[in-house]
Order: C-alpha cells, then sequence, then structure tokens
C-alpha cells in the first residue's frame, strides 16, 4: 500500500469519527469516499458505524462500483452510487460525503433550499445550497437528482433524505458537510427569534466577487 492510500485511509476514518461525534449521522448511516487514482475510489462499508471505522474496513472500487479489494465481510454501500457519478463527471473533484445532519436533513424533508444570504462566509464559500429531488436510495434516481448541480455547486440537500456533499479532497468535502450543516442550523435558529435577514443585494455582490480572490 503506498503513502497515498495509507493517508487517505486514516483520512476517512478521522472523518468517519468527526461525522458520528457531530450527530451528522446516526447509527450505520452515511458514507465517505476519495479518489485514490484515475481508475479506483476508497469507500467506507457498509453495515459499520462510521464513528468506529478502522483503516482496514474501507474498500477500494472502480468507476463503476465494481469491488476491486475489500476484507471478508465488508461490503460496500449501495448509496456509493452517487459519490461514483461525482468522479465520473467531474474528474477534478476528489473526495465525496454523505450524512445526514439533523438542521440541513430537517430543510430536506421540508423541501427547501437553504438560499438565503445572511452571512459573509455563507455567501463566499457556499452560496445558495439546492435541493435535489427525491429518489430511492440504492437505485439511480439519486445520482440522477444531483445531475443538474454537478460542476456548479459543492453541496446539496437530498429531499427527504439528507446532505451530499464533494471537493478537490476528501477534507473539502467533509469541510462543505460542516458549512451546509451550519448554514442549515443559522436559518433555523434565525427563523426561531424571527431574526431572518439576507445582506442587502449590493452586498451579496461584493461578496461574490470576493470569491475569487479567496480562490473559491
Ligand atoms: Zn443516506
Amino acid at each position: 500500500m503506498d503513502e497515498l492510500e495509507k493517508k487517505l485511509r486514516l483520512q476517512i476514518c478521522d472523518i468517519g469519527k468527526n461525522l458520528f461525534n457531530k450527530d451528522f449521522i446516526a447509527a450505520n448511516d452515511g458514507n465517505i469516499s476519495a479518489r485514490l487514482s484515475e481508475t479506483e475510489v476508497l469507500a467506507t462499508p457498509t453495515g459499520v458505524s462510521k464513528g468506529y471505522l478502522e483503516p482496514h474496513m474501507l474498500v477500494k472500487v472502480n468507476l463503476q462500483g465494481e469491488i476491486l479489494e475489500a476484507r471478508e465481510g465488508y461490503r460496500p454501500s449501495t448509496e456509493v452510487k452517487m459519490h461514483l457519478r461525482i468522479y465520473r463527471e467531474l474528474p477534478e473533484m476528489n473526495g465525496v460525503v454523505h450524512a445526514h445532519p439533523p438542521f440541513g436533513t430537517a430543510f430536506a424533508i421540508k423541501g427547501e433550499a437553504l438560499d438565503k444570504m445572511m452571512m459573509p462566509e455563507s455567501v463566499i464559500a457556499m452560496g445558495e445550497i439546492p435541493l435535489a429531488k427525491y429518489g430511492t436510495p440504492s437505485t439511480e434516481e439519486v445520482p440522477d437528482s444531483i445531475m443538474p448541480f454537478l460542476g456548479k455547486k459543492t453541496a446539496v440537500l437530498l429531499e427527504s433524505h439528507g446532505a451530499l456533499t464533494w471537493g478537490k479532497d476528501v477534507m473539502g468535502a467533509y469541510m462543505n458537510m460542516e458549512r451546509l450543516e451550519y448554514t442549515a442550523k443559522l436559518t433555523f435558529l434565525t427563523r426561531m427569534i424571527h431574526g431572518e435577514r439576507e445582506l442587502p443585494p449590493n452586498r451579496i455582490e461584493e461578496l461574490v466577487a470576493l470569491r475569487s480572490f479567496y480562490g473559491m
């Protein structure tokens, strides 16, 4: 096993622990993956808590989802299909995270996109977080539902299900999941105190212009 693979396996386990401890996933939910090479992806196995992952539990699949390497008793999740769709469509993206963070998932169940431009960091880093249409988990409906956003966004809510984020590396994908949940939580909290308030349009424009400055 080369250094990159070792590093990615440890990083995925670490992210799993964070997702679990932050309450972004319950029991065996959620999945994380990272592109290892042009043709190989490392992914978390099904039926295992992502809070208690060990590097050897991860499975290696190709971009078609065929298992290349897996220890006995471990197989990829059927939800890996949405990860693979991202890797096939976006060669520059190398990490994907799927979770059910409570605030984000509440909006996903309500069927409401997170499209209020309320604070500078969210506008710069994320912009609108759209809602991908509901699809039955494990079918091609879910990957199909995210197609309109590929190449434009790095975070989406999955209607009545949860959230999906991706990035140039797996840590970037995880950061986007944190941002998504933070945005959902703020939207919820400001609504609770009747304080939901967007920045004025000219201020939003200024922030959008800063995106290139921050390398977004
Ligand atoms: Zn899920």
